[in-house]
């Protein structure tokens, strides 16, 4: 079998991540014998062009790097199987593939064995409605996506607490990362919002985990990029849903109030503040991918730059907020709880802009924008992004060199900025934050633009991604990358600091012949 299989393994695989066509077809192996030598009867197990194109791309459009085979899962022990089979031989990697939302061709394996979660159980289901002390919960697949979470929870009144921005993405891929919104202030990451997981280890194994039961196996799966184990199944803390939310935006010319006022808001009591608080920089000018018109929430709303004084700089502010309410409660109501709310906030007076819009509606607001740029050709275009956490003490620097500096003419996409808590996070998982203080940021630096030539080449945005790192370097900034990408080992250990031993400790022990998520580039395979 194992010869069977290493007969598509190139021989010198110890650099296993390469830029390769996705168009050649020199290993086009449709063979039926392939699923046989896997001894996985349950799944499909596809090596056709079909599979590898697919394997071979991810929603940052820049990394192309061909599987040996795309297996689609019908259970866990199908996983379990794949990984087993994987570890017979001398070469080959296991990589969960989510939704492909990576940037960086983390979810690929080259000429290893690429699993769609998506086929994973995605209707499981299993609800347990909570009691005087204990919150509600549901036990939903690795591979469904958050946003058919939410559409199940919504049915019975439930939802999630904490959220992505986006909702395409799998459950078990953004708890591989974090999962952040403007959510996590109150309730931490999406990692700070489970209990329980099911994970197949390195070594084939499927396992349950929690805080309580293979609690290192539990931590060290969150944020911990795929490198332990694939998650099959996690159990979801929930809340009960409201109906509505009052969607507010708040322009802002100096970053110290906006930066002020966000960082008050998100240090209020519970019950006393906002449900969401988000922020962005946008262009102090008319142009329409980057400037004053991605301001207002409603086409019947204009910005008016008259407003501004004339000292407003090259960049502005926004201040996104949200406040949850019930359908029963009176308008004048939720006016006068948003009025006490931001009433002592310094934004530009006329420079306010509000929607009352579905709670559902609002939490698949990016959803809009993807059918949009899907018409328009952006969505296939490669997304050089960058993400970053930023301590406060780095951000009035971060934005004098980078926002009011290097993008002050924009990117041509979203530029978030926001703050969050140390606190809600939970140090014991692998997720690494800044160095020092509770709130640190997030900088979500999300370019949307049309290919080449019509935009900027990928290679000058990757540059000026790389001159942002330079200068945050060179001055010393206190951040660390989320989503993050190195090559080598050296880096890697750098990014971990001193999480970088029990990382590699738990490695060890949960994969110790480096088979799984090959993507990341953390860890060589062994035999
Ligand atoms: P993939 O990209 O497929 O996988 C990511 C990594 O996790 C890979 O290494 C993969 O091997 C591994 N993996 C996947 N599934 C599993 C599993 N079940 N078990 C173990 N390992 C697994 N992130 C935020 O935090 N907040 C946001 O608001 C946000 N918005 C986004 C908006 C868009 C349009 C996009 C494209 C991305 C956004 N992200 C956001 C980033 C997102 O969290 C990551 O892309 C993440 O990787 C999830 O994507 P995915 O489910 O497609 O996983």
């Amino acid at each position: 079998m194992i010869a069977y299989l290493e007969r598509f393994v190139p021989e010198n695989d110890t650099d296993p991540i390469q830029q390769e066509d996705a168009s050649d077809s020199r290993h086009d192996t449709r063979s039926p014998t392939l699923p046989d030598s896997l001894g996985i009867h349950g799944s499909s197990v596809e090596s056709g062009p079909a599979a590898a194109a697919f394997a071979s791309r991810d929603f940052g459009g820049m990394v192309s790097v061909r599987p040996l085979a795309l297996i689609r899962p019908t259970g866990p022990e199908d996983i379990a199987r794949t990984v087993r089979a994987a570890s017979i031989s001398a070469y080959l990697t296991v990589a969960a593939r989510g939704n492909g939302h990576s940037i960086n061709g983390q979810a690929m394996a080259h000429m290893g064995l690429v699993i769609d979660m998506r086929c994973l159980d995605p209707g499981f289901f299993e609800l347990a409605p909570g009691g005087p002390s204990v919150p509600p919960s549901v036990v939903v697949s690795g591979g469904a996506l958050w946003e058919d979470v939410l559409s199940r929870c919504l049915e019975h009144g439930l939802s999630p607490r904490s959220f992505t921005d986006y909702l395409g993405l799998t459950v078990g891929g953004t708890l591989s990362n974090a999962g952040v919104s403007g959510q996590a202030f109150r309730y931490g990451p999406q990692t700070s919002n489970v209990t329980e997981l099911e994970v197949v280890t390195g070594k084939g194994t499927v396992s349950l985990c929690s805080e309580d039961e293979n609690s290192e196996l539990f931590l060290g799966a969150l944020g911990g990029l795929g490198q332990f184990g694939i998650i099959t199944k996690a159990k979801i803390l929930l809340q009960p849903a409201p109906d509505m939310v009052r969607w507010i935006r708040l322009v802002y010319t100096e970053f110290a109030e906006f930066t002020r006022d966000a960082e008050w808001l998100i240090t209020h009591p519970d019950g006393h503040s906002f449900s969401y608080v988000e922020g962005f920089v946008f262009v102090n000018s008319d142009d329409p991918a980057n400037g004053w018109p991605t301001v207002p929430l409603r086409p019947d709303q204009a910005f008016e730059p008259a407003r501004l004084l004339p000292t407003a700089g090259s960049v502005l502010y926004c201040l996104e907020l949200a406040l949850n309410y019930g359908s029963g409660d009176l308008p004048s109501t939720v006016n006068s709880v948003v009025e006490r709310m931001i009433g002592g906030l310094g934004f530009v007076e006329g420079l306010e802009f509000h929607a009352d819009v579905d709670y559902s509606e609002f939490l698949l607001r990016v959803k809009r924008v993807e059918q949009h740029a899907k018409a328009t050709g952006i969505w296939e275009a490669p997304h050089p992004w960058l993400n970053l956490f930023v301590s406060k003490s780095s951000i009035v620097d971060f934005d004098r060199t980078v926002f009011k500096g290097i993008l002050r003419e924009g990117i041509g996409g979203p530029m978030l900025v926001y703050p969050m808590l140390r606190s809600r996070w939970d140090s014991r998982t692998s997720v690494v934050l800044p160095d020092s203080g509770d709130i640190f940021y997030i900088v979500a630096l999300l370019r949307f633009s049309q290919p080449y030539p019509e935009c900027a080449p990928v290679e000058r945005q990757i540059a000026q991604n790389n001159e942002i790192i330079h200068v945050c370097n060179k001055n010393g900034l206190d951040y660390k990358f989320y989503l993050p990408h190195y090559k080598s080992q050296e880096d890697w250990k750098r990014h971990f600091g001193d999480k970088w031993t029990k990382f590699v400790e738990r490695k060890s022990r949960f994969d110790p012949m480096a088979i799984l998520a090959p993507g990341q580039k953390i860890f060589s395979r062994s035999s």
